[in-house]
């Protein structure tokens, strides 16, 4: 096999230090061409100096002069959003691994399925706010799109291999996904409202940052997971169920018309979905320690209160609207977390603040891509209004 050429667009997140991890294992298959990361210099510095990419790639012209320092002429230095797709749709670029947070890395992700590269997918929000954009130019370019998040990587492989002929000619009945629950399954609902932005971010089994985290804590993770479901394995969203399970060993599964239940287990950590999103079809070491479920000793699953965790139902209302709704959804609840966050809302505001925006904002039934940015764009500046309105 050859050497693969790999771009890493969010190389100092969670994810893209996991994948650096895998990648370091196997020198022999896999080349960083790449390096990406929005304004954490001296993580990337380090990274480059351990992987000596051809290119890195930070977000603003004085992270770019800060960040040569210590570099060799072997890394060549760029910024801003048009560098980031360039190395997203490179010619030397065999694989991309999409793991930048949020909406801003929309762009770069679309510019890698144009391009018709070997996407691997953590930025499940890209999906979810343009999914059928996404999904188009897959198709058109012969791109090839690998499920990152455990999830919905755990599904694929539960499938069979060749899934193009759909979920009904495979036999499949319903997909299971897996919720953890986040910090406060069990935590009294009053107590939600003085929950801190540290709490929120103390996952009980993963390390992630801290939008993701949060977006665990409320379960909008599940909610816009369910929706990246729809859009990967082109199904219904009745066709998919949601369990908690709080031990996070069983990353979910597949029911089909046999009664047959088809799961995917592994110790919680993403290096087993990045590993086996890089070699898929084959199977790669990824450093994972080995399950021990003698040592998990019990695993217990629980139906989703909705009461608890309103923000899955606004996204199964965001995918039944269709059109830019789940662009809506997204855009408040990116800036509903960045204002927890912040300190300027509390927790249990972050759904009402999602609700009113969607309420407020018209759903364009057709979602080109201008009108998903114009939702996008729009929906934030709704959201801050809504924000400001509450805070007083
Ligand atoms: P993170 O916050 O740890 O890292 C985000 C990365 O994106 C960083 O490298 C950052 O520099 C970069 N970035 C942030 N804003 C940017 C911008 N405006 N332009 C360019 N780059 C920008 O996040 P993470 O936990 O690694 O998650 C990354 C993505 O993967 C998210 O979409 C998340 O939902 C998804 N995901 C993460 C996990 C996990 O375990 N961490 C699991 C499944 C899916
Ligand atoms: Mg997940």
């Amino acid at each position: 096999m050859s050497i693969q050429n790999l771009a890493i667009l969010g190389a100092t997140g969670a994810i893209g230090c996991n994948t650096l991890e895998v990648v370091a294992l196997h020198p022999d298959r896999y080349r960083i061409f790449a390096l990406t990361a929005h304004g954490n210099v001296a993580r990337l510095r380090e990274q480059c100096q351990r992987f000596q990419p051809h290119f890195a790639v930070v977000g603003s012209e004085a992270a770019a002069v800060e960040l040569r320092i210590g570099l060799t002429s072997a890394t060549e230095v760029l910024w801003g959003p048009e560098a980031l797709e360039a190395m997203a749709r490179h010619p030397d670029v065999d694989v991309v691994m999409a793991a930048i947070v949020g909406a801003a890395g929309l762009a770069s992700t679309l510019a890698a399925a144009l391009a018709g590269k070997r996407i691997l997918l953590a930025n499940k929000e890209a999906l979810v706010i343009a999914g059928a954009i996404l999904m188009d130019a897959i198709k058109t370019s012969g791109a090839v799109l690998l499920p990152v998040d455990s999830e919905h990587n755990a599904v694929f492989q539960s499938l069979p291999r060749e899934q193009s002929a759909g979920l009904h000619a495979l036999g499949v009945k319903k997909i299971t996904l897996t919720a953890s629950g986040g910090p406060f399954l069990n935590r009294p609902l009053s107590d939600l409202a003085l929950v801190t932005a540290d709490e929120a971010c103390k996952h009980p089994n993963w390390v992630m940052g801290r939008k993701i985290s949060v977006d665990s804590a409320t379960m909008m993770n599940k909610g816009l997971e369910l929706i990246e479901a729809c859009w990967l394995f082109n199904a219904a969203p009745a066709q998919i169920d949601i369990v908690i399970h709080p031990q996070s060993i069983i990353h979910s599964m597949v029911a089909y018309a046999d009664g047959s239940v088809i799961a995917q287990l592994g110790c919680p950590d993403m290096r087993t979905p990045i590993a086996h999103a890089l070699a898929y079809p084959e199977r790669i070491e990824s450093g994972v320690p080995a399950l021990d479920l003698a040592a998990v000793g019990s695993l217990h699953f629980k139906a989703l209160d909705s009461t608890r965790f309103p923000c899955v139902t606004l996204a199964r209302r965001a995918i039944s609207e269709g059109g830019t709704a789940p662009a809506i959804l997204n855009a408040a609840n990116e800036i509903a977390v960045a204002a927890f966050l912040g300190g300027e809302l509390r927790f249990d505001q972050i759904p009402r603040v999602i609700e009113a925006v969607m309420d407020a904002v018209f759903v364009e039934e057709g979602a080109t891509l201008a009108a998903v940015l114009a939702a996008d764009a729009h929906s934030r500046i709704i959201a801050r209004s809504v924000i400001e309105g509450v805070g007083r």
